[in-house]
């Protein structure tokens, strides 16, 4: 399907919880974090039902996030359940990789295609302060894992303040050239601020040629990450959700006053 900006869009980032076992200084920005009540996150049949939908309507590509979508009880049910979709030629998972050790076997087992990490240092000490408590450890050792077990390719995404030439971006790209994993660079975003950039080495945040839509957590379809715009598939229903988000994509991300990163997925 396309959009009015004759942009093809093909791609569904799911939201599956809001909920995280770190809290990275750059997302999780206050002390108290005011998490969504459980009985308003997505069944794992609504996140289905989404899925079909979207598949029918020529959506191929679909990306599981939270919060840290390995914290959501049963994670590999709803990964089996989404690969069985006709047409889902391309499923693979956004995680901090402190659970991947875990869960690569069964993901890749339920029919998981590949991961995307999130690590912005290889210092162990900073790791620890920048994820508020987090184990470098686990990390690589989920890493390790999902390469024993096939989630490739493996992309890196590195959170930068600028760009990759910062020391802890160069340790990270060394690090990934060495084990084989495709490093990505993704300045600091500000949602509230309309802060964002184009992804080096990938493809987010370049609206000209974006391709995504997303589902929060919660049910909310929105046509753009950096825009207040959404469609509730509990009020309107999927197919209304989801073609009043494709009518209404802006040509360009502006600000986002209403959601947090912890719960859209970035
Ligand atoms: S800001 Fe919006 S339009 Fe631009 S790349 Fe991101 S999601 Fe797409």
């Amino acid at each position: 399907m396309f959009d009015r900006f004759n942009r093809k869009i093909n791609y569904l980032r799911i939201s599956v919880t809001d909920r995280c076992n770190l809290k990275c200084l750059y997302c999780i920005t206050g002390d108290e974090i005011k998490y969504l009540p459980k009985e308003k996150i997505l069944t794992f049949e609504q996140i289905c039902d989404v899925v079909k939908v979207a598949a029918a309507y020529g959506i191929s590509k679909f990306r599981i996030t939270g919060g840290e979508p390995l914290v959501r009880h049963d994670i590999v049910k709803l990964v089996k359940m989404i690969s069985d979709v006709k047409n889902v030629k391309d499923l693979s998972l956004t995680t901090n990789a402190v659970l991947l050790e875990k869960y690569a076997k069964p993901l890749a087992e339920a029919g998981l295609h590949r991961v995307n990490i999130s690590l912005d240092t290889v210092d162990p000490e900073k790791f620890r302060h920048v994820t508020r408590g987090g184990d470098l450890k686990q990390v690589f050792a989920g890493i390790e894992a999902a390469k024993k077990y096939g989630l490739k390719p493996i992309k890196v995404n590195c959170v930068v303040k600028q760009n990759s030439d910062e020391p802890d971006a160069v340790a990270v790209k060394e690090y990934c050239l060495k084990n084989g994993l495709q490093p990505r660079f993704i300045k600091q975003m500000d949602l509230e601020e309309g802060v964002f950039g184009t992804v080096e080495g990938g493809s987010g945040g370049n609206c000209e040629k974006c391709n995504r839509l997303r589902l929060t957590c919660d049910g909310k379809i929105k046509p753009c990450l950096f825009s207040d715009i959404e469609f509730d598939i509990k009020t309107i229903g999927i197919e209304k959700a989801l073609e009043f988000a494709l009518k209404s994509k802006p040509e360009q991300g502006g600000r986002n006053l209403k959601n947090i990163f912890s719960n859209i997925g970035g």
